[in-house]
C-alpha cells in the first residue's frame, strides 16, 4: 500500500493529544489517527481536535486502529502508564514494557517500513526493548530521548544570555532522566563556543542544568504532567521525516561503539531524514563527559534488565 503523509499515534492521553493537536495546528499531516484502549476518550480527543480544524487547516483526524499504521510514514507510541508526583520513570519500566512486548509487533505487522517514534516512559529502555524485539529495524526506532531536556536546556540557557534560543545550540545526551549529561564543551551561541560567555559562571551552569533535568518532577508535582514541550518536540521530528528534513536532532537510538558504549539506547545527535537516522555526529566531547555518558549508559543496562522480552 502506497504511503501517504499520515501519522497514527497510540496513546491518545496527554502527550498524544497534544501531539495530534501541534500537528492539526502546524497543517502538514495528511492524516492523523488516534488509537487508545480508553475508546470514550479517544472518541473524545479526536471530536476536539476536529472542532479545532477551522482555524487550522485540512488534517484529517479520526479513531484510527493498529490497520491505519498500513500506510502511515510514523507511529507515535505514547500509551501506557505516566509518571506519578514522586515516581521515577525507571519505576514505570516494569508496567510499560508489557504493554510494549504487546504493541510493538502489532505496529510492525501492520508496516514493516514505519517509522516507530517512542516516547513512552522510560523511553531510551523501551525503545531499547523494540530494538531487541526487531534487531534489523534499529534505524526505524527512534525514541523522543533528550529532546524534550535539551529543549528545557537551550531554552535555560537563552534566559540567561538573552538571545533567541534558535541560537543557542546545546544538547544534553545520555538517559532521558537523572543520569542525562549536558555537553557544555559543544555548546554554542551562533558558532561562538559558549565558553566565550563570561555570564556563564560555573554556578549558573550548575543551576541551569539542576533545573533542565529536574523540570519534569516540578511540573508533574504541579499540573500531573508533562506535554507542550514534547508535543512540539514530537512534531518537529515527524517534520524532519515527512519533509526529509536531515535535521540534527538528540535522539535515542542503539549505540553501536559510540564513546565505548554498545548494546543500550541511549541519546546522542544523529541526522535525521524520511528513512531514519542518516548520520551519527559522534562530536568530540570532554574526558568527564565521556565518563558521565558511560556512567548514564551503565544506569540504563541496569534498568534494562527489568524489561519483558
Ligand atoms: P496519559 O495517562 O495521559 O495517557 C496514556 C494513554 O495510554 C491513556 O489514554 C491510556 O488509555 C492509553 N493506553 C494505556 N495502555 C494502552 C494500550 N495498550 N494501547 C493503547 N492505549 C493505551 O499519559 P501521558 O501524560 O500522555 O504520558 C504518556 C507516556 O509518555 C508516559 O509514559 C509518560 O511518562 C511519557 N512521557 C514521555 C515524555 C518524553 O519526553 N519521552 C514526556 C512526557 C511524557
Amino acid at each position: 500500500m502506497p504511503l501517504k503523509n499520515k501519522v497514527t499515534i497510540i496513546g491518545a492521553g496527554m502527550v498524544g493529544s497534544t501531539a495530534a493537536y501541534s500537528l492539526v495546528a502546524s497543517d502538514i499531516t495528511e492524516e492523523i489517527a488516534l488509537v487508545d484502549i480508553n475508546q470514550t476518550l479517544v472518541k473524545c480527543q479526536v471530536m476536539d481536535l476536529q472542532h479545532s480544524m477551522p482555524f487550522w487547516g485540512t488534517t484529517k483526524i479520526k479513531v484510527g486502529s493498529y490497520e491505519d499504521i498500513k500506510d502511515s510514514r510514523v507511529v507515535v507510541v505514547s500509551c501506557g502508564a505516566a509518571q506519578k508526583p514522586g515516581e521515577t520513570r525507571i519505576d514505570l519500566v516494569k508496567k510499560n514494557s508489557g504493554i510494549m512486548k504487546e504493541v510493538v509487533p502489532k505496529i510492525f505487522a501492520q508496516n514493516p517500513n514505519v517509522i516507530l517514534l517512542m516516547i513512552t516512559n522510560p523511553v531510551d529502555v523501551l525503545t531499547y526493548q523494540a530494538v531487541k524485539m526487531f534487531p534489523k529495524k534499529k534505524n526505524k526506532i527512534l525514541g523522543s530521548g533528550t529532546i524534550l531536556d535539551s529543549a528545557r536546556f537551550r531554552f535555560l540557557i537563552s534566559q540567561t544570555l538573552k538571545v533567541n534560543t534558535a541560537s543557542v545550540h546545546a544538547y544534553i545526551v545520555g538517559e532521558h532522566g537523572d543520569s542525562e549529561v549536558p555537553l557544555w564543551s559543544t555548546a554554542a551561541i551562533g558558532n561562538t563556543p559558549l565558553t566565550h560567555f563570561k555570564q556563564l559562571t560555573a554556578t549558573k551552569k550548575k543551576q541551569i542544568f539542576h533545573q533542565a533535568r529536574n523540570a519534569a518532577y516540578t511540573i508533574i508535582e504541579g499540573k500531573q504532567s508533562t506535554y507542550y514541550a514534547i508535543g512540539a518536540g514530537i512534531n518537529q521530528i515527524i517534520q524532519t521525516i515527512l519533509f526529509d528534513k536531515k535535521t540534527v536532532l538528540p535522539l535515542s537510538h542503539l549505540v553501536e561503539g559510540e564513546y565505548g558504549i554498545k548494546d543500550i539506547c541511549l541519546s546522542l545527535p544523529v541526522i535525521l531524514g524520511a528513512g531514519g537516522i542518516v548520520y551519527h555526529i559522534n562530536p568530540e566531547i570532554s574526558a568527564l563527559e565521556k565518563k558521565q555518558l558511560w556512567r548514564s549508559a551503565q544506569t540504563l543496562k541496569k534498568i534494562a534488565k527489568n524489561i519483558t522480552l
